[in-house]
């Protein structure tokens, strides 16, 4: 074992961290909605969310894009931004469900606090030390996006940075890494591989809530309730899932959402 994680899990230092009575009660937590917000059908779609079980709405407003310029449709430029952000507030107030979505940079905090109660940290800013130092000093949970490279020793130093600044409600989201190449031919949505054998690793060190993401790391709908499945079997702790009304229509990561139904039947099995 890595000599530094040896020594903080015989010192028992892992989970400095958690202070169990005032941590966010991540346990059997169902995130759910579309990736980003795309207009007004986010109120609607919240209060279905709401309806199959789902305890959070996710949904960004600010979206980063692999392709920035590609997908601009109607005021949609990497997300509807500030009145992605407005959206959410009414979805929130509607539906009743507490809201997660992206924080891209220590600049966005105080504005995207004002809606979200979770900031999902996306694997592109996994290792911005500078977003990190500063989300330490928030009080709001943090959903941590594991990088598309981390490695498990990564992870715990990303987590490591944010509990020593004092926020102790985080909670890790795996959401598949590199490595998917040989289903492309076959299935050209896949980008990633699941990362399904870090959950007991990482249960083996610490006792940071995990939080799997089964659409990105899959990237192909038809996959996602199986490795929903396997994700609680493999002992995660909750899922976040994309999912719309009309999955095909959505501007981004069409391929991978489902529909309401088909989150209903997920949530039903878990
Ligand atoms: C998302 O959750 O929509 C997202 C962009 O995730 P990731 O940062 O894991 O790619
Ligand atoms: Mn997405």
């Amino acid at each position: 074992m890595n000599e530094y994680i040896k020594l903080l899990k015989e010192q028992d230092k892992l989970n400095i961290s958690i202070d169990l009575n005032k941590k966010f009660n991540w346990k059997h937590f169902k995130i759910a909605g579309p990736c980003s917000v795309e207009g007004e059908s986010i109120i609607e779609i919240s209060k279905e969310i709401a309806k199959c079980g789902a305890d959070a709405l996710r949904a960004g407003a600010y979206k980063p894009c692999t392709y920035p310029i590609l997908k601009e449709t109607n005021g949609w430029k990497e997300g509807l931004r500030k009145e992605g952000l407005e959206l959410l507030k009414e979805a929130k107030k509607q539906s009743g469900l507490p809201i997660v979505t992206e924080v891209m940079d220590a600049s966005m905090i105080e504005e995207v606090s004002e809606v979200a109660d979770i900031f999902q940290i996306g694997t592109r800013n996994f290792q911005n030390y500078t977003l990190l130092d500063a989300l330490g000093k928030s009080n709001t949970p943090v959903l941590l996006k594991r990088g598309t490279w981390g490695t498990l020793d990564e992870i715990l130093g990303a987590c490591e940075r944010i509990l020593v600044g004092g926020n102790e409600n985080i909670a890790i989201c795996l959401r598949g890494v590199v490595g998917a190449p040989s289903y492309r031919h076959v299935f050209p949505s896949i980008r990633w591989a699941p990362d399904l054998m870090m959950i007991p690793a990482l249960k083996e060190l610490c006792d940071i809530p995990i939080i799997y993401d089964p659409s990105h790391s899959t990237g192909y709908r038809n996959f996602v309730p199986a490795i929903s499945k396997a994700a609680i079997a493999a002992g995660a702790d909750g899922l976040i899932v994309e999912s719309h009304p009309n999955p095909k229509e959505s501007i981004s990561d069409a391929d991978q959402a489902i529909t309401i139904e088909t989150l209903k039947e997920i949530i039903g099995s878990i």
